[in-house]
């Protein structure tokens, strides 16, 4: 467990100048919008210059940027970031360019609880996690040869799906498996793919009641990953990987999408019992995640991962979602997480919200 003493750092900050900072990418467009939404001065942490694109987008631009020669050096200016009163909101590309190890040692106030990373990068342990929660993952074949229906192999730590693919036979695994890297075998399921965007709160009572706090769902969106969701426009797959042409899960953007309402009942349950499980593991999880899942013909969930931060798939709702419509117009994860601080701001429980 990280001890990051947030509560002296908050000390010394001056409450009624904070500033949102995050790094330059991901979802900070809509972090942005979302924090100056809610009167807050924003700071990008940004590579070698300033990002010319943000001038094409005034309301998600920073306020301020923040420039770094790379991004771990992050640690060095802590001080200086400190005396901007900086919170960090981190997302899934942050964490990715500092590393899980910088992150986690980074001495500024996060949003959320980083003690959650190590449930979440070890594929064991976030197993752990969400089928203690109850929820219903896809099986795990341990040794090769006994895949005997299509099967998902995934390298450990591969973003965006990189380098995943599929196998019905030990045949087709032994062909196309890099045993110098660690993986894991998951059986491929059939069905259509959701990814639900929650935003939990700690602190507040007025959504979908936990044993503390309460619940909200923002929005949901489906990946659109290259080149498996296309790869149909040439052949099917079975005829294109004879051919040597394999389809890949890589991650190149995100479209909206609803879900049946009959399924919203269990969509909560299961966000429920993710927090509250994660409360008993390690502290709980706080703020915005998300449960990919995939929803088989028996409308039945499988969630194959979790996400504990903002992920890029709310960039489509950064004026609300049909969600999100109903809780208040115009809000973005990214705004409900401005939110929030704001809130823990006013009852003086910052302390409840950051890590
Ligand atoms: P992940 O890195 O685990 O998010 O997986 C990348 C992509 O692979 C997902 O967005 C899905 O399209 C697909 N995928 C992952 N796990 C499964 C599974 N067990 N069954 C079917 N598709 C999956």
């Amino acid at each position: 467990m990280i001890k990051i003493n947030i509560n002296d750092i908050l000390a010394n900050y001056d409450k009624k100048n904070l500033r949102i900072a995050t790094v330059c990418s991901h979802s900070s467009l809509q972090i942005f919008n979302g924090a100056k939404k809610e009167g807050f001065k924003t700071l990008g942490i940004s590579i070698g210059e300033k990002k010319k694109f943000y001038d094409a987008f005034p309301l998600g631009k920073p306020d301020e940027f923040f420039i770094v020669n790379n991004y771990k050096d992050i640690l060095k200016y802590t001080e200086e970031l400190k005396e901007k009163n900086v919170i960090v909101i981190p997302h899934g590309s942050f964490v990715e360019y500092l590393g899980a190890e910088k992150f986690l040692k980074l001495n500024l106030p996060t949003f959320g609880n980083r003690n959650v990373l190590i449930w979440e990068s070890d594929r064991n342990k976030e197993r752990e996690w969400l089928e203690g929660s109850g929820l219903t993952m896809p099986a795990e074949i341990k040794d090769p040869h006994f895949i005997e229906h299509p099967v998902i192999v995934k390298y450990h730590g591969a973003k965006g799906g990189k380098d995943f693919f599929i196998a019905k036979t030990y045949e087709e695994f032994k062909k196309r498996i890099n045993k110098r890297k660690s993986f894991t075998i998951q059986e491929f399921v059939l069905g259509t793919r959701y990814y639900l965007h929650y935003f939990y709160s700690p602190i507040q009572d007025n959504a979908y009641k936990l044993s503390k706090g309460s619940l909200q769902l923002l929005s949901m969106d489906r990946r659109d990953e290259t080149t498996i969701d296309e790869v149909q426009r040439l052949g099917s797959i079975a005829e294109l990987e004879e051919l040597g042409i394999h389809p890949t899960f890589v991650v190149t953007g995100n479209i909206p999408i609803v879900i049946r309402e009959s399924l919203l009942p269990k969509v909560f349950e299961m966000g429920k019992a993710v927090v509250e499980k994660s409360d008993k593991l390690f502290g709980g999880i706080i703020g915005s995640f998300c449960l990919e899942t995939v929803i088989t013909e028996d409308l039945e969930f499988k969630v194959f991962e979790i996400s504990a931060r903002i992920v890029a798939g709310t960039n489509p709702y950064v004026a609300g979602s049909p969600y999100s419509e109903m809780i208040q117009p115009d809000l973005s994860t990214g705004r409900r997480i401005a939110q929030e601080i704001k809130y823990a701001v006013k009852k003086n429980l910052l302390h409840e919200v950051l890590s």
